[in-house]
C-alpha cells in the first residue's frame, strides 16, 4: 500500500517472508494499532500481544503470524494492543461471559483455568528461584 520506499532493492527473500521482513510488518501492525497496551499504556513491544476485541480469538489462535497481520491490517477496528498482564486478565474476565452462556463451555473453562493457575505457580516458582 505504498509504504515500501526502498523498492528499487528487492529481496530475494520477498516471496518467503524473510525474518527482517516480519520484524518490519510487526512493527507497522504494532503501529497501526497505537504502539501501547489500550488498557495500562505499556509500550515495550516484548511483552504487547494483538487482542481481538471481540474475543472471537480461538479461530485466530490457528492463524500463522503473517495471516493475523493481514487481517489485522485488514480490519484494523476489530484488534487491539494489550500486554501480557492485561491479555491474560481479559482473558479470565471473557470466559466467565461465554461459561454463562454455554454449559459445555463451563467445562472447558475449569479445565483451562486449572492450566493457567499451574503455570502461574510454576511462573511465580521460578521468579522466586532466581
Ligand atoms: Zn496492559
Amino acid at each position: 500500500m505504498g509504504h515500501r520506499r526502498n523498492s528499487t532493492i528487492k529481496s530475494p527473500m520477498q516471496g518467503r517472508k524473510s525474518k527482517r521482513y516480519m520484524q518490519d510488518r510487526k512493527l507497522f501492525i504494532y503501529q497501526m494499532l497505537g504502539n501501547r497496551c489500550v488498557h495500562c499504556s505499556e509500550s515495550d513491544k516484548r511483552v504487547l500481544q494483538i487482542d481481538h476485541k471481540y474475543s472471537d480469538g480461538n479461530k485466530e489462535r490457528n492463524l500463522s503470524r503473517s495471516q493475523l497481520y493481514k487481517k489485522v491490517e485488514n480490519s484494523t477496528h476489530r484488534y487491539q494492543l494489550l500486554c501480557a498482564n492485561c491479555n491474560w486478565r481479559k482473558r479470565s474476565k471473557d470466559f466467565k461471559v461465554q461459561s454463562r452462556n454455554n454449559i459445555l463451555w463451563r467445562t472447558k473453562v475449569k479445565l483451562f483455568s486449572a492450566g493457567i493457575i499451574s503455570i502461574t505457580i510454576i511462573i511465580i516458582g521460578v521468579y522466586h528461584a532466581t
